[in-house]
């Protein structure tokens, strides 16, 4: 089935799993969602123009180019690996709690500079995102370049067995998505998937050397170390993130356009596999220096006279530990914080949001406005926190801001992108 599946991909490679979608002589799959059933629509995605229609339930069957198959979903992962294998390319696969594709893009950044390079589109990195990121990619590309992400264990474990990774990086072990992993301890066996695939198959892993939890359990592989330190086989130096990082690779200076010092490690992540892939250390340079991150991550913008820091794309304990750190680093006067609940968090959910309104409350920040149900029930004592347990109430009353640089993070379902439409 697979093998006619192939030949059918190989006349009309554009794969597409949503009927809004559809292109001239695309193959779409049909597939189920919670609330929705893919196969309802392949008659229309074949009248828009579809080639094939790839469903599961026989009542759908409508014409020769209706292809019944047992399950739709894991007929896109089993193309998407057949297709792998015929693919010689060497595939980069990253995951990890937070980073995850910030750091793909840069890699992408300054791979492309040397290499036909496909990666993963926006953040489409799941047991549906992964197989699309490898059908996307042809006999043109020379590097794939997969994000892989998961809430829960065995996750990676499966999109590594369809990615077929020759190489990986862990951004971090962080607390993110608690609820599916069951604690941290739950995410580091998790995400190490990664590196269990990549030891069996004798594959090759970059690491960080200066987290030591990476450095654990990579022992036993074939590594490429790098960080801050000459003994690592790439010294990348930390100079400063005041607002955007920089760092120099032997005497180098790279001025990032990112901000938070958390995005050193995706930055020398993306230069230490550039310099492993012998890609010009100018070129590396250049791609790390145009990079600009979008959706609302890690961006600054200026309204009327605040400076903004919106990181409103999502948030977790980790995340949100680390960007409030790295604006009470900041030496610009009148901080204010605005930050949304953490979503995903499961029975750590009050106490991870009662530390992060203590820990912002110790720090150098004016004032912190705490938006969300999570947040609405911590409580304290400090005047520099204010609580909303909802955005309405932020909205009526919202502060008069001049002058601020202000931080805005939370998950993504809190939206608190909308902050600047009340400035
Ligand atoms: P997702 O799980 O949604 O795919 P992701 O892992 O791809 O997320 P990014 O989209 O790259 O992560 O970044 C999201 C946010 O995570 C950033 O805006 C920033 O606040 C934070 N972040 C990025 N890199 C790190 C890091 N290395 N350590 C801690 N936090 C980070
Ligand atoms: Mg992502």
């Amino acid at each position: 089935m697979i093998q006619e599946l192939y030949t059918i991909f190989q006349k009309y490679p554009n794969i597409t799993t949503d009927s809004r979608k559809i292109t001239p002589n695309c193959i779409f799959f049909a597939l189920k969602g919670d609330n929705f059933n893919g196969n309802k629509y392949a008659k229309d995605a074949l009248e828009k123009g579809a080639a094939y229609a790839i469903v599961d339930e026989k009542e759908y069957v409508t014409s020769e180019q209706t292809i019944l198959v047992n399950d739709a979903l894991e007929s896109l992962q089993k193309l998407a690996n057949y297709h792998r294998k015929q693919l010689n390319i060497p595939i980069i696969s990253l995951t990890g709690s937070n980073g995850k594709t910030t750091t793909k893009e840069l890699i992408n950044a300054v791979l492309s500079k040397k290499f036909n390079t496909t990666a993963t589109k926006g953040n489409l990195n799941n047991h549906i995102g992964v197989p699309l990121t490898l059908l996307s990619m042809n006999s043109d590309t020379e590097i794939g370049i997969v994000e892989m992400g998961a809430n829960h264990k065995r996750e990676i474990a499966f999109l590594s067995s369809i990615a077929e990774p020759d190489y990986g990086y862990i951004t971090n072990f962080g607390k993110a998505h608690l609820e599916g992993f069951g604690g941290i301890e739950g995410v580091i066996i998790g995400k190490s998937e990664l590196y269990d695939y990549l030891k069996a198959s004798d594959k090759f892993i970059f690491v960080n050397g200066d987290d030591t939890k990476q450095v654990e359990r990579t022992q036993d592989a074939n590594t490429y170390v790098f960080g801050g330190s000459d003994t690592y086989d790439l010294s990348i130096e930390f100079l400063t993130a005041n607002p955007m990082v920089s760092c120099a690779v032997d005497g180098k200076k790279i001025q990032s356009q990112l901000i938070g010092s958390y995005n050193f490690s995706n930055i020398a992540a993306a230069i230490a596999i550039g310099t492993y892939f012998k890609v010009n250390s100018d070129d590396i340079k250049e791609a790390i220096e145009a990079y600009i991150p979008s959706n609302n991550r890690s961006q600054i913008l200026t309204k009327n006279t605040n400076k903004i820091i919106l990181d409103a794309y999502n948030a977790n304990p980790t995340s949100m530990k680390a960007a409030l750190d790295n604006f009470s680093d900041l030496t610009d006067t009148s901080k204010i914080a605005f930050l949304g609940d953490m979503f995903e968090l499961g029975d750590s959910a009050k106490e991870e949001h009662q530390f992060i309104n203590d820990y912002a409350a110790s720090l150098e920040i004016e004032k912190i406005y705490l938006i969300g149900e999570n947040f609405g029930i911590t409580n304290s004592t400090n005047e520099k926190i204010v609580i909303h347990s909802t955005f309405e109430s932020l909205k009526e009353n919202f502060p008069a801001l001049e002058n601020s640089t202000l931080l805005i993070k939370g998950s993504r379902g809190m939206a608190l992108e909308r902050i600047l439409e009340l400035l």
